[in-house]
C-alpha cells in the first residue's frame, strides 16, 4: 500500500480558540494506516494549536513565509520563527497567494529558498486557471512555474519535493477536476520536475476534495495524496474525508 499524504490547509477559516478546538477534534479521529498528516493552521493560531498537533503527532506547516529570516518586515513571518514552533512544512505559491497577493514566479523562488535554507519541506502549489485552461495550455503553464521555481536549486540532503496540483478553478468552487485528468497531470508534473531536479516529487491534487470524491483521487498511481482546503476546516467533513479512506 503507497503511503497517503493528507494535508489540511485551514486558510483563514478559523480563529485562534476555534483552531485550538479543532486541534484537539483532529486528535480524536483515528486516522488511515501509513498516512502523513500535515495541517496548516493560520499564523496567530499556530502557537496555540503547535502543542496539541505535538502531542497528537500530527506534522504542522505554515501556510505562507517570508523570505528573510528577521528585519523590518511589518506583518510577516520568517520559516526561522515558524520552525521554532515546531512546523517542518510550508506551503509556497498557493493559486490565493498568487491572485489575490500578487505572488509572482519569483517571489515564489524566493520563498522556496528560504524554506530550504532552513530545512523544511515546500509544498509548492501550482495550477492553471479556467482561461488558460479553455485555451490549451495547461502544461505550458505549469512548465513555467515548474521551471521558475525549480531550476538549478540546491536541494539539502533529506528534503523531498512535494507538489500540489491545484487547478486555480478547483480551488473553492464545489468544481473538482475530473480524477483521470488529475493523474494525468500528476504524472506530467512528476516526469519534468524529475527532469529539472533529477528527484521524483510527491504529488498531491488538491481543488475541491471531499468525501464524495477523495478515493478517485487516490487511487491514481501518480497522486500520493490531497491538499484540502475548505473540507479541512470543520470536524464533520474532515472526520467523513478520512472515513472514506479507513
Ligand atoms: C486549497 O486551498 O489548497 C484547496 C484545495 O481548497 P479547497 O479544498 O477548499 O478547494
Amino acid at each position: 500500500m503507497k503511503k497517503l499524504y493528507l494535508f489540511a490547509n485551514w486558510k483563514m477559516y478559523l480563529g485562534v480558540a476555534e483552531s485550538e478546538k479543532l486541534a484537539r477534534a483532529f486528535g480524536k479521529i483515528s486516522n488511515p494506516k501509513g498516512s502523513e498528516i500535515v495541517i496548516f493552521p493560520s499564523a496567530l493560531a499556530m502557537s496555540t494549536a503547535a502543542p496539541i498537533f505535538k502531542k497528537n503527532k500530527f506534522l504542522f506547516g505554515a501556510q505562507n513565509i517570508h523570505w528573510s529570516d528577521h528585519g523590518g518586515f511589518t506583518g510577516e513571518v520568517s520559516v526561522a520563527m515558524y520552525k521554532e514552533l515546531g512546523c517542518t512544512h510550508a506551503l509556497v505559491g498557493h493559486s490565493e497567494r498568487r491572485r489575490l497577493f500578487h505572488e509572482s514566479d519569483q517571489d515564489v523562488r524566493l520563498k522556496l529558498e528560504a524554506i530550504l535554507d532552513e530545512k523544511i519541506i515546500p509544498v509548492l502549489c501550482v495550477g492553471e486557471t479556467l482561461e488558460e485552461r479553455k485555451a490549451g495550455k495547461v502544461e505550458e503553464v505549469l512548465e513555467k512555474q515548474l521551471q521558475s521555481a525549480y531550476a538549478n536549486l540546491l536541494l539539502p540532503k533529506g528534503i523531498g519535493l512535494i507538489v500540489a496540483y491545484e487547478p486555480v478553478w478547483a480551488i473553492g468552487t464545489g468544481e473538482s477536476c475530473d480524477s483521470e485528468e488529475a493523474e494525468r497531470i500528476a504524472g506530467f508534473i512528476s516526469e519534468l520536475v524529475k527532469k529539472i531536479t533529477g528527484q521524483t516529487p510527491v504529488v498531491l491534487y488538491g481543488g475541491s476534495v471531499s468525501a464524495e470524491n477523495i478515493r478517485n483521487y487516490i487511487n491514481q498511481p501518480n497522486i500520493q495524496g490531497v491538499l484540502v482546503g475548505g473540507a479541512s476546516a470543520a470536524k464533520e467533513s474532515w472526520s467523513e474525508l478520512i472515513e472514506k479512506l479507513t
